[in-house]
This record gives C-alpha cells, structure tokens and sequence, in this order.
C-alpha cells in the first residue's frame, strides 16, 4: 500500500442462487487498497472479480463481512465516494461527448453552466479536445471508453472502480489506453481498483497485483509493483515478474476450465509455449 487504507475488504463471502443452484461466488475476501494505489485485481472469468467491485461500489452486498471506505460500512451506491466503469463505456447517444462526461455532474444537481465547464476541462486530459460537441457513433472505442472514464473522474470521487475498460478494444488501442490511464492516474492520484485479463496491463500499471483463485474466489496471492513509471517491459525484473505471475494465473485458469487442477498440471510455462499437458498423456519430448 501506499498509503493509509481507504477501502478495507474484510473477510466478505456472497453466494448466489441460480436455476442450477447456489453459486459460491466469494470466500472469506479480505483486502485493504490504500489512498492513491493502482490496485489491479486478476484472476479466471466467473471468479468473482465483478462481484468484489460491485460490492466496493454498494451494488451488491455481503452475505457476511464488510467493506468500509474512509472508515465507514459501505450500505449502498455513493457517487461521492466510488465512481465504475465497466467494459460498455454506456454512453447515451443522443448527448454529445460533453454532455455525456457532465453526466454524473447532472445527477448530482451542478448546475449547466459548472457541468459544462468541468467537463470541458477534461476533455484536454482525456485527449478529446476537437470532439466536445462529437455524438457517441462518431467516434472510435477508445475514444468512447476514454469519455466513459472523462464522466467518472468529472464527479471527482475518491476511488474509481475499472471493471476490465479496455477489454473490448484491440490491442493496440489498449497499449495506448494504458499508457494515457497511468498518464490520468499520475496526475489526479485517485485511487484505482482494475480488473484485467490483460497480464501487460497489471503489470505496466499497478502498485499492486491480487491474483484471485478460481470459484469460489479467494485471494492467491499479492504482488507489490514498487518500480516507478513508466515501466519497461523488458527488464529483468518485469519478465521475470511476469513469469510469476502467469505461473499463478495459469494454474487458476486451469482449475477454472475443469473444476480440477493441482496434481494433474503440468509446470508453468509462459503463454507463447506449448499449450497444456495432463499427465499420461503422449509427450513427445519426455525423456
Ligand atoms: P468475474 O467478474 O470474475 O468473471 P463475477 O463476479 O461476474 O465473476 O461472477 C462470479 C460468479 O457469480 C459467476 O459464476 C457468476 O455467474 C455468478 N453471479 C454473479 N452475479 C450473479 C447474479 N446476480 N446472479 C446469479 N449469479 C451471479
Ligand atoms: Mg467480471
């Protein structure tokens, strides 16, 4: 952490019930973010990383546990204190690209003139300047996201919840995405909690990686990012990193894809590599 804690996870569990049973989403989660962290959290699809953002947000609650920010039990959605965005930057279209980042700002009862201006003020930062007065269909993905983003930072909430943003934009287009977020972050310090699948972006981004397990979600594992940024991929430090840290993800995918794991894996190996093996099966470059 790099600072004192502002959201404090503490020992939630949420189990729902569906057509074909319960599902046990999250298990004894417990997690401090400090004030002003990037904190990416990471794990197989269905493991409940959208679950523990919703709860942060107040949309979904605990069956047992409790989340807390600044201090206080977290009972329900409070624009002032955490702001989402999800993978669909949900963007209305019939509002231009101004009128869609004073959104919030609407909500909250700013008065026109102020929205506007708020809003006009990031629409440097946010790398969208000629496109005030742009509705959502003319422009690219990343420029939607990018205006999605612009609507949370306007109502200047303490903690922005990014639940995967970029995941629906080609790569590329998320390389620059990351690099323009952590350009964002450095300047505001917010503090940030990001879902990614993406093992480039957590490690590029954060000052703190949470690998979850698979179903029911519990954490695995942390891993502190203290290296400054910008940070470079190729360093030692960083392949190496990220050879750990695909070692722990791979295993919880695994596990994810067929409810097994553990004996029956073979050794890690990076993702450019063979795919997996079971045991007993043919290998062709076995002693
Ligand atoms: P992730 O974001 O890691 O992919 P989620 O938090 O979305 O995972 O979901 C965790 C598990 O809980 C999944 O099996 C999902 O189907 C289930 N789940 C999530 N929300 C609900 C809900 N509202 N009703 C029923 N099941 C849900
Ligand atoms: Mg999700």
């Amino acid at each position: 952490m790099t600072g004192p804690a502002l959201i404090e996870v503490d020992g939630v569990r949420r189990r729902f019930q569906t057509a074909s049973g319960p599902v046990h989403a999250l298990d004894d989660v417990s997690l401090s973010v400090g004030d002003g962290e990037f904190c990416t959290i990471i794990g197989p699809s269905g493991c409940g990383k959208s679950t523990l953002l919703g709860m942060i947000g107040g949309l979904v609650m605990p069956d047992a546990g409790r989340i807390l920010i600044a201090g206080k039990p977290v009972t329900g959605p409070d624009p002032r204190a955490v702001a989402t965005v999800f993978q669909d930057p949900g963007l209305f279209p019939w509002r231009t690209v101004v009128e869609n980042i004073a959104f919030g700002l609407e909500l909250q009862g700013v008065d026109r003139r102020a929205r506007r201006q708020a809003a006009t003020a990031l629409l440097g930062p946010l790398g969208l300047r000629d496109f005030a007065g742009k509705y959502p269909r003319e422009l690219s993905g990343g420029m939607r996201q990018r205006v999605a983003i612009g609507r949370a930072l306007a109502i200047e909430s303490p903690i922005v919840l990014m639940d995967e943003p970029f995941g629906a934009l080609d790569e590329q287009t998320r390389l620059l995405m990351g690099e323009w977020l952590l350009d964002i972050w450095r300047r505001t310090r917010t503090t940030v909690v990001f879902v990614t699948h993406s093992l480039h972006e957590a490690l590029a981004l954060s000052t703190r990686v949470i690998v979850m397990t698979a179903r029911p979600g519990r954490i695995k594992s942390v891993l502190p990012l203290p290296q400054p940024h910008p940070r470079s991929m190729e360093s030692p430090e960083l392949v190496a990193l990220r050879a750990k840290l695909w070692g722990e993800i791979r295993e919880e995918s695994l596990r994810a894809m067929d409810g097994m794991g553990g004996p029956e894996m073979a050794p890690h190996s990076p993702p450019s590599q063979a795919p997996r093996r079971r045991r007993g099966a043919a290998r062709r470059d076995a002693p």
